[in-house]
């Protein structure tokens, strides 16, 4: 639906979270002159990126109980894409001049980069204010044609307040998944969950099973190996005959995934092989978990498939009141939150409309009907991967914006391709040097720095 020019209702909007994705919803909200308050029960802005060496005291975050640590991060956590095509549009996620040397330059940086930046971002863009720190939101639900939202501050307050709409952005890496193990109850070695994973040093001399071999669980058992005696890959994705030794180490083994745990501490792979194993890491992946919603049961999330929403971002009935900003995955994420937050403002001002309820229910059924006919789990509902550039465009064009730029897309696609060929050296070794200098000369034509690196040219 193209924007129209007639005049903008200003609402008062509340966002859950000030992670990358709240941040930037604020700022879409506050441009399309909306009030915005941002609840967030961290200290600080950056939400996953703001690493803490705590780790939660159920290893594999079970207990519902417990007391949640929010940041999944691991102490040697880099980028796994590169830093041009991971930042926001007008804000470019590049090494600047006015940078110390506490800063990392590299292509994929450590973490403590990424949130060195999310800070400048929020910063430069004054949203640090809009943020409420240390007040967790304990419930959201419909108080008539309004949102009620029940906060917790850090000192136990408890507080409502009514809110024209509300805007979900509380991050999806915290709540983990666990892998299923035939005979895992018997087994009496250790086991956690990569979201309680910081440093390798627990793991000196031991004999370790990594269960998981996309992004965290490639990089967690290449951190274990120069520690441990031996690292066992188990992977879904392996033919059951799958054994190999892995470069990079000369103690990391691939395999298919276990077959069995037994009570004499013994696993065995579905390619017969037998190790004797001393912990278990799970690097399967998370759940979406939105403990504060009530809609009375309108909302489900079923086998991480949360739904219905038009789009991933707007449940058909309860639109535009309350949406949700950043649950797709496999695509340029920044980006994402970026184009869905000004989508969301611009819903919300009036400016850009949203067909019938009708409608985006059929819309949303049919990407269920194509899920299901093409023998997709619903876990993978929110997957973009290779339908990502066609998703962005489409939020892009609703509202006004540009395509994503080609060489991001690029970007993405060649460093998800560096990342499964050649895990171990992806990040230090690239042959795409052509869509850097590309990204520079772009920033540069609109202004956004004001020189291209030397380094950059050759
Ligand atoms: P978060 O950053 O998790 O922020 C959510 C915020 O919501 C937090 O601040 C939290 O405190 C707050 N919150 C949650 N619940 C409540 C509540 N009830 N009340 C109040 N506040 C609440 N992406 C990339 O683009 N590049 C990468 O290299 C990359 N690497 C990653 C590595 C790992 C190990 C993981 C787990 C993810 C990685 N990602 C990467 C994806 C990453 O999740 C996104 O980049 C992004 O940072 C997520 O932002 P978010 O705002 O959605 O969530």
């Amino acid at each position: 639906m193209a924007p129209s020019c007639s005049p903008v209702n200003s609402l008062h909007v509340a966002v859950i979270g000030a992670g990358a994705a709240g941040l930037v919803a604020a700022r879409e909200l506050r441009r399309e002159s909306h009030s915005v308050v941002v609840f967030d029960r961290g200290t600080e802005v950056g939400g996953l990126w703001v690493y803490t060496p705590q780790s939660e005291p159920d290893p594999l975050s079970l207990d519902p109980n417990r007391t949640v640590v929010h940041s999944s991060v691991y102490d040697s956590l880099r980028t796994n894409l590169p830093r041009e095509c991971m930042g926001y549009s007008d804000f470019p996620f590049v090494s600047r001049p006015e940078h110390d040397e506490s800063r990392d330059p590299r292509r994929y940086p450590n973490h403590r980069e990424v949130l060195a930046y999310l800070q400048d971002f929020a910063r430069e863009f004054k949203l640090v204010e809009m943020v409420r720190f240390e007040t967790e939101v304990v419930l959201v639900e419909q108080d008539g044609r309004k949102w009620k939202i029940r906060s917790k501050s850090s000192d136990g307050v408890t507080r409502d307040e009514i809110f024209d709409s509300v805007v979900v952005c509380n991050g999806h890496y915290t709540e983990p998944r666990v892998a299923e193990v035939p005979g895992i109850d018997l087994w009496p070695g250790k086991q956690l969950h990569s979201h309680n994973y910081r440093v390798p040093d627990p793991f000196k001399d031991q004999v370790v099973v990594v269960i998981g071999n996309f992004a965290s669980g490639s990089d967690i058992s290449r951190d274990i190996t120069g520690v441990a005696k031996e690292v066992h890959i188990a992977a879904r994705s392996q033919p059951s005959e799958t054994y190999e030794k892995l470069p990079g180490a000369d103690n990391l083994w691939l395999h298919p995934m276990i077959e069995r745990a037994h009570k004499d501490g013994s696993i065995v792979f579905k390619n017969g092989k037998v190790i004797q194993a001393d912990t278990i890491v799970h690097c399967t992946g998370y759940i979406y978990h939105f403990p504060f919603l009530n809609t009375n049961g309108y909302i489900t999330v079923e086998d991480n498939c949360v739904g219905p929403l038009y789009k991933h971002v707007f449940p058909p009935a309860l639109a535009p009141g309350l949406s949700f900003v950043g649950l797709p995955w496999m695509t340029l994420l920044f980006t994402m939150f970026e184009l869905q937050s000004k989508w969301v403002a611009a819903v919300l001002s009036g400016r850009v409309t949203l067909p019938s309820e009708e409608k985006m229910m059929e819309d949303t059924n049919a990407l269920y009907a194509k899920r299901d006919a093409n023998g997709f789990p619903k876990r993978y509902t929110h997957r973009l991967g290779a339908s990502q550039a066609e998703y962005l465009n489409w939020i892009a064009d609703q509202i006004g914006e540009p395509p994503v730029e080609q060489w991001r897309n690029q970007e993405l696609e060649g460093g998800y391709v560096r990342l499964a060929t050649q895990p171990d050296t992806f990040r230090d070794k690239w042959d795409d040097d052509h869509l850097i200098v590309e990204a520079y000369e772009d920033f540069l034509r609109q202004k956004l720095i004001s020189v291209i690196p030397s380094q950059i040219l050759g």
